[in-house]
């Protein structure tokens, strides 16, 4: 890693971070809307929901990555696989800013 890849990452942190937000927040706002309705059993609206909620639980866990790996940088700890201390590769960073593992202890962790 050069020196300006630390800043450019931590960047796409922030700026998938707040992507993430923004979503959450849609969603948020759709369930909100959907529930002042009142609901029928077979309601299509009932599968959106659910589907909305999905959703919602999905954005929240990336929040939580996304918050954690930027909290990873302010200790210096970015980039390095937390299960054998070596460096995350640049290409696995770049299709997954907030990972963990190393590619070798993702796929031994069977993710
Ligand atoms: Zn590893």
């Amino acid at each position: 890693m050069d020196d300006k890849e630390p800043q450019a990452a931590r960047e796409r942190l922030e700026a998938e971070l707040a992507e993430a937000m923004a979503e959450l927040d849609r969603l948020e706002q759709k369930l909100q809307v959907e529930v002042e309705y009142g609901l029928g059993e077979g309601d299509p609206i009932i599968y959106e929901r659910e589907m909305n909620m999905a959703l919602r639980r999905r954005a929240r866990r990336k929040i939580n990555s996304l918050q954690e790996a930027l909290k990873r940088f302010e200790d210096g700890t970015y980039g390095i696989c937390e299960r054998c201390g070596r460096e995350i590769s640049a290409p696995r960073l770049e299709a997954l800013p907030e990972a963990r593992l190393c590619i070798n202890c993702a796929q031994q962790a069977g993710r």
